[in-house]
């Protein structure tokens, strides 16, 4: 939390423990359901708003707790197309999120499913070499009353609601791992957000303890996991991380949460031309995807100013997703043309900074 916000994010706070909160300072427990159904249901920002509570309460509350409001410095695209949300937190760090209607191709024409994509981090540790997130480097975790903010403030300025969430933003979502728990309670609950978790999807560079860890809690969100390259010498030429946990021990942990919560996994694999993208690479990701049951989503590369890859032409890409279909793998691939949702990835705040990453 920022110095300039020493009260905590109401955002932040899950009901047992504000239940908990008001009792040790002499309000009944029940006050906590109704404190929460006025930030989540009726969705105020100000505790005055809250009509129903005695004076002394909203005082209480407003001395421990803020409305942290995301800021929105730039939103682009508009109703029926994918949406990016630069914010501006209180220390000044900006974040983004991305709102994806349904594709009327895959969802039918009134569809009312949106994604959200959220970010975690201000910026990102893990430095991929094909990705913006992890240009200027690491900054900060984003608190729960940030995650979760992020949802809150979409709504309010889409004026619609997010049916299903993907942790793909900004950032590894489990080097963050305290803090995204303390945020995917409050989203599932239904004293909360009350997204459903198997509408949650968390994307992960591969941290392999964690993603064990998230197979032990109870929670069915879903699990991706950015591949990107099916052979150890591949895949650590791209994602650093892999040099930590490689393939053998990242498949093994993808097993492990299999295992534990009776679902499918997806691996994300970005085609980069003769980076990932050859035929011999096609067969190792047939094998890798079948060893876990794995569905593929392929994304064609999105140009990353400043990085050197490219995006394989059309018939490259056709040849490769030949082999996974020979091989039995239940593979997609996604053509939208140019800026689209995975080019928001830490892309939207370098559009924005162009002085800033001058100086970097
Ligand atoms: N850190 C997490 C989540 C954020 S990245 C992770 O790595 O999974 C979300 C997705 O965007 C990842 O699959 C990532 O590989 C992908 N991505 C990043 N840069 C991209 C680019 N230039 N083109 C296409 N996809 C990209
Ligand atoms: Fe970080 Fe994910 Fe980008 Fe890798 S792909 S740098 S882990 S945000």
């Amino acid at each position: 939390m920022s110095d300039a916000n020493p009260r905590e994010s109401i955002h932040a706070i899950a009901l047992p423990k504000l239940r908990e909160l008001l009792v040790e300072a002499g309000h009944p427990g029940y006050r906590g359901a109704q404190v929460l159904e006025w930030v989540y249901e009726k969705r105020v920002d100000a505790f005055e708003m809250m009509t129903n509570l005695p004076a002394g309460l909203r005082a209480w509350l407003n001395d421990r707790f803020a409305f942290h409001i995301l800021e929105p410095i730039r939103v682009q695209g508009s109703k029926d197309t994918t949406r990016k949300f630069l914010f501006r937190l209180g220390d000044g760090a900006l974040i983004e999120s991305v709102l994806i209607p349904a594709s009327p191709a895959l969802y039918g024409e009134d569809s009312d499913r949106r994604t959200l994509c959220v970010s975690t981090q201000v910026g990102c540790a893990y430095g991929c070499k094909f990705c913006a997130s992890g240009l200027d480097g690491w900054s900060r975790n984003l608190t729960p009353g940030e995650i979760v903010g992020q949802i809150i403030r979409v709504e309010a300025l889409s004026g619609e609601r997010v049916s299903n969430l993907v942790f793909m933003g900004m950032g590894e979502p489990l080097a963050n791992y305290k803090n995204l728990r303390s945020a995917l309670e409050i989203l599932n609950a239904p004293w909360g957000v009350g997204i459903g978790a198997r509408r949650i999807t968390i994307s992960t560079s591969g941290l392999a303890p964690q993603i064990r860890e998230l197979a032990e809690q109870p929670m069915q969100v879903r699990l991706a996991v950015s591949l990107h390259g099916a052979r150890d010498e591949v895949r650590q030429q791209i994602m650093p991380v892999n040099r930590k946990y490689p393939l053998s021990e990242l498949l093994a942990a993808c097993e492990y949460y299999v295992g534990l919560k009776k679902q499918r996994i997806t691996f994300e694999y970005i085609l980069i031309r003769e980076v990932n993208d050859t035929l011999e690479d096609a067969e190792a990701l047939v094998e890798v995807a079948r060893k876990v049951d794995a569905k593929v989503n392929c994304i064609p590369y999105n140009v990353v100013e400043g990085l050197a890859w490219v995006r394989p032409e059309e018939p490259r890409q056709d040849a490769f997703m030949a082999v996974l279909k020979r091989g039995k793998v239940t593979a997609t691939i996604r053509r939208e043309k140019g800026h689209d949702i995975e080019a928001a990835c830490g892309q939207l705040r370098r559009q924005t900074l162009p002085v800033q990453n001058a100086a970097n």
